[in-house]
C-alpha cells in the first residue's frame, strides 16, 4: 500500500503565519513590512470601534489587507466568557456582517478580545460560520493546532521571538508538518519603539523555498482540504474534490500536486 503523507502548497512542509488584533493605524506599517518579505497574516478587527482616529478607516480595508486576511475580533471587544450566549453570537455575527462588506469574502477567522473563552463559546462559533479562533499566551511550539477554537500561536512578538525564528529556519525533519506563528498588536511596536524587532524577523524568515506563507484561513482550509481528499482503499489513486489543488508525497517521493476537481493514479 502506497505510503501517504500530507504536504504545504508546492508540497513544502513548513508554514509561517502571523496574527494581529485590534485593527489599529500602525497595521499600515506591520503590513508594508509583511509585504516587503512576503509574508502574510490575519488582521482580527472589531468593526464597531471603527470610527477612532486611533483605528484604520474601514473603506481602507480592500487595498491595506489585499493578500492579507480580514478576520473577526468580535464587534466591541467584549470580555465574552462574562456574556449571555446570545450576545456572543450577535458580537461575532455582527462583526462578520459589517466585515464583509469591505472584504468581499466570507469572514471565518476569529481572535478572542481580551483572550476570554469558554466551552460553550467553543460550541457556539461553529454555528456562527467562525473557523477558528485565537487564543492568547505563547506555545513555544511549532506543532499543528489540535482544536482550532483553541489555536495558540507559536509565540508572541515579544517572546523570543529571533530564538524562535531561528529553530524554525533549521527545522529540516521531512516527517513532520511545522507551524510557526506569530501574534500581537501593531500598536505595540510603536509604545515599545521596537519596529525593527519585526524587520529583523521578517528578513530572517522570509523569501524562503521551504516555507509556506499562509493566512490564518488559508493554514486552515489546507488542512480542512486535505482530509476532504477521497483516497482509493489503497492508495493507488486519489479523488479531490476540493475547488483547490492539493499536495501530497507518496512513498516519500517528492511531492505531487493533486489538481482540483481531478483524480490522479498514484
Ligand atoms: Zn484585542
Amino acid at each position: 500500500m502506497n505510503k501517504v503523507y500530507q504536504c504545504y502548497p508546492g508540497g513544502k512542509f513548513k508554514a509561517l503565519t502571523m496574527s494581529y488584533d485590534d485593527g489599529r493605524t500602525f497595521d499600515r506599517r506591520l503590513v508594508d513590512i509583511f509585504n516587503r518579505y512576503g509574508i502574510k497574516g490575519t488582521f482580527h478587527l472589531n468593526s464597531g470601534l471603527f470610527g477612532d482616529d486611533k483605528r484604520i478607516d474601514p473603506a481602507e480595508i480592500p487595498d491595506l489587507y489585499r493578500g492579507h486576511e480580514v478576520a473577526c475580533h468580535t464587534v466591541t471587544h467584549p470580555t465574552i466568557a462574562r456574556c449571555p450566549l446570545p450576545e456572543v453570537a450577535e458580537e461575532v455575527l455582527a462583526d462578520r456582517r459589517a466585515l464583509e462588506k469591505y472584504t468581499g469574502y466570507p469572514v471565518r477567522g476569529l481572535s478572542y478580545p481580551n483572550g476570554s473563552l469558554s466551552e460553550d463559546i467553543e460550541r457556539l462559533l461553529p454555528l456562527c460560520g467562525i473557523r477558528y479562533s485565537r487564543v492568547v499566551g505563547s506555545s513555544d511550539s511549532f506543532a499543528l493546532p489540535e482544536n482550532p477554537y483553541r489555536w495558540q500561536a507559536t509565540c508572541h512578538h515579544k517572546h523570543r521571538l529571533l530564538e524562535h525564528g531561528e529553530a524554525f529556519n533549521a527545522l529540516f525533519k521531512k516527517q513532520y508538518l511545522y507551524l510557526m506563528y506569530v501574534w500581537g498588536h501593531s500598536y505595540e511596536f510603536d509604545n515599545d519603539d521596537n519596529w525593527q524587532l519585526m524587520e529583523d524577523f521578517c528578513a530572517l524568515v522570509g523569501g524562503r523555498d521551504d516555507v509556506w506563507y499562509c493566512t490564518n484561513i488559508e493554514f486552515m482550509d489546507c488542512m480542512d482540504d486535505f482530509k476532504r481528499l477521497q483516497f482509493a482503499c489503497d492508495n493507488n489513486f486519489v479523488y479531490n474534490p476540493n475547488a483547490r489543488d492539493c499536495w501530497i508525497s507518496v512513498n516519500d517521493s517528492d511531492p505531487i500536486c493533486i489538481p482540483a476537481g481531478r483524480t490522479v493514479t498514484l
